[in-house]
């Protein structure tokens, strides 16, 4: 496949800030790729943009042109190319580049993308009921979401039953709460009002109707992303989680194993601060039952997880945390040799292309991590019914 023409333009996010897209032209048309970004970074996460992001398209186009008439047969020759990108575009640009020519490659080769990493595995949505934190502009619970999963035998299942969950969800935030009309956070996650304790204890009464309704394996999980709250060696809640406000490190740990037991929960991500990694570990310990999710703390970055493996049981993976495909390969062949299960995830201000969906079949993760509401999150969700 040769590069006929390239380009970087900036485009929207789904949070309505700018970001970077790259559309390249082959013979077989034109091919775009664009990266997301989070609202809450870890601080072990590549910088999206070394400069304003005017000047660093203006500076990448120049890059760019170099690369016309480069021909790239293969995945590993993306790699190769990616090796090559000067370090002040490692981010949003190089990403975007990345995903244009995987999209380019795929057309080139008549092969799904996902076949270009691996063969078709079934992957589990993991979805967002509530949001809080950043994601819900410090309105609400603390703790940035309550996640739901849904182990079936299909994608599609999997999607259906936890469909059910989240519309039943909002039948009870519309019956139990003043005010609340429907709005949801970047993500697609309801934006309740209500405090953590009371926000957890809806979305578990909502999946025990849909199981009695249905009799299916569905799942309550958290992403605390702790270290937005996490101040002076103390964890800071808004309004007290039982009955307190200020938590220490040990008192968070005691405080995530109270809320699994109470609530069953299964799905545990960053429940302690990102610098924390033995604290990882003893959560770990205790809730042997449940996946300890590593996302702040790890940060897609091999050597994030080659320090930290034993401390978690699971990882997301976010591309645009390292911001190269070869990179992120590498991260997902690392969490296999470590026996780590794989959570492929969106980033609160994602962009439109259903990329992720092929990233976490080809690369066999269990789970895709995405909201189940908003055209963006929509966008992946229905190319995970198209892989089903
Ligand atoms: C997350 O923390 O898991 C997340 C998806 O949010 P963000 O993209 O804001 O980091
Ligand atoms: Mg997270």
């Amino acid at each position: 496949m040769e590069i006929k023409g390239i380009k970087a333009l900036k485009i929207l996010n789904a949070n309505s800030n700018f970001t970077v897209e790259v559309i390249i032209n082959t013979e077989k048309g034109q091919f775009r790729g664009s990266s997301p970004a989070g609202e809450s970074n870890s601080k072990y996460e590549v910088n999206q943009f070394s400069k304003s992001i005017d000047e660093e398209i203006i500076s990448f186009n120049t890059y760019l042109k170099s690369l016309v008439g480069r021909n790239i047969n293969s995945l590993d020759e993306i790699f190769n190319l990616e090796k090559e990108i000067p370090k002040e575009f490692i981010g949003g640009p190089s990403l975007s580049l990345s995903y244009a020519l995987i999209y380019s490659l795929s057309a080139e080769l008549k092969k799904e993308p996902y076949e270009l990493f691996g063969k078709k595995n079934k992957v589990i949505p993991v979805c967002k009921m509530i949001g809080g934190g950043m994601h819900a502009s410090g309105f609400g619970m603390d703790i940035q979401e309550i996640l739901v999963t849904t182990i079936a035998d299909s994608n599609l299942e999997s999607i259906n039953s936890t469909l059910k969950v989240y519309k039943k969800v909002k039948e009870l935030l519309e019956n139990k709460t003043d005010g609340f009309m429907g709005g949801v956070d970047p993500e697609g996650g309801f934006i309740s009002g209500l405090d953590n304790y009371e926000s957890i204890k809806i979305v578990r009464e909502a999946i025990e109707q849909i199981i009695k309704e249905n009799s299916m394996d569905i799942r309550l999980g958290l992403d605390f992303a702790a270290s937005t709250f996490y101040k002076d060696g103390k964890y800071i809640y808004k309004r007290p989680l039982y009955g307190k406000k200020e938590v220490s490190r040990s008192e968070q740990i005691d405080l995530t194993k109270k809320l699994a037991d109470e609530f069953d929960i299964f799905y545990i991500e960053d429940p302690v601060d990102e610098t924390l990694a033995d604290d990882y570990g003893e959560i770990l310990k205790l809730l042997s039952n449940s996946i300890i999710v590593g996302d702040d703390l790890t940060a897609t970055t091999p050597e994030r997880l080659e320090k930290v493996h034993d401390k978690i049981n699971s990882t997301l993976i976010k591309p645009n945390q390292i911001g190269l495909m070869y990179k992120v390969k590498e991260y997902s062949e690392l969490a296999d040799k470590f026996k780590i299960e794989k959570v492929v995830s969106h980033r609160s201000e994602e962009t439109s292309i259903p990329i992720i969906a092929d990233l976490a079949v080809g690369l066999n993760a269990k789970y895709l991590k995405v909201g189940i509401n908003r055209g963006e999150r929509i966008e992946k969700i229905n190319r995970l019914i198209e892989l089903n």
